[in-house]
């Protein structure tokens, strides 16, 4: 059977993929299958064996802690920029937590046994990886020291600005169970404070869908820890969350018109009290 032909221009948006040479990714290529991210697809649960792992192009997935009560706890949020399950990067053959679709989207999949012999005979992925894992561990360590100290909407705050950088676009799908689960708090809370977030003029959430109307707000709204593991990444893999130009597409603005929305004082305040508390 003749071997199958791909194009000669392979240009993924996954950013570990992204650094290496045309050469190197045409190598690759033929190991590499799309695989659609359903919303909701539970990748790995928790101490299953990685046989494949997942470049992600586009979406959100989330690694979580699972507690036996059926509960669970995110520790870590993957897009384009990482690869999924980030343990098989550390020669590990089974899955720490839970891997499941936050965001649907799409990956290209690699079988592991191919990873790890990638891993080996392409030193510019080894390379790139190896950075990639450093900011994950960096991003799973200040997730769970945040996750212990600092107050229900920080924490919200620091998980929209970190699914906002990860999103093609100003408006994201999440309903209110799964942000409470990812969160570890009940729905009601979650209720509240997107209201409030919402009150201040920072998002609109209707409907299980979330848009961010003000950027610049809900950075200066976040505990201090979303700043912290931007800056591991942009350290470890530079203009990791830079957004390229899409042709015929202007990029998302950092700050949208409300649209009937006005920002409450009242809303700003309370966020700010947070943030004072929390630093
Ligand atoms: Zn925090």
């Amino acid at each position: 059977m003749a071997a199958p032909s791909y194009p000669m221009k392979f240009e993924p948006k996954n950013r570990l993929l992204a650094q290496l040479s045309s050469a190197d990714l045409l190598n690759l290529r033929p190991y590499l299958k799309r695989a659609p991210l359903m919303k909701d697809k539970i990748l790995f649960a928790a101490d299953e064996p990685i046989t494949r792992v997942y470049f992600i192009e586009t979406g959100i997935v989330s690694l979580a802690a699972a507690f036996r009560n059926g509960s669970s706890s995110e520790m870590a949020t993957i897009g384009r920029e990482g690869v999924v399950d980030v343990s098989a990067l550390l020669g590990a053959s089974t899955t720490l937590g839970q891997c499941q679709v936050q965001a649907h989207g799409s990956a290209w999949a690699l079988e592991t046994s191919r990873f790890q012999s990638a891993l080996r005979d392409i030193p510019a992925l080894r390379q790139t990886c190896q950075a990639y894992a450093q900011a994950f561990v960096g991003q799973a360590l200040q997730t769970a020291a945040c996750n212990s100290v600092h107050p229900l909407k920080k924490r919200c705050v620091r998980w929209l600005l970190m699914s906002h950088d990860r999103s093609d676009s100003n408006t994201f799908a999440i309903k209110q169970e799964c942000l409470a689960e990812m969160l570890g708090v009940c729905r009601s809370t979650i209720t509240v404070t997107a209201g409030a977030l919402q009150q201040a003029g920072l998002i609109r959430y209707s409907r299980g869908v979330i848009t961010v109307l003000d950027r610049p707000g809900l950075e200066a709204a976040a505990c201090e820890c979303y700043g912290a593991i931007r800056e591991h990444f942009e350290r470890l893999l530079p203009d990791t969350f830079e957004r390229p130009p899409v042709p015929g597409q202007q990029r998302p603005p950092e700050r949208m018109p409300a649209r009937g929305l006005r920002p409450d004082p009242a809303a700003r305040a309370w966020l700010a009290l947070g943030a004072r508390r929390s630093a």
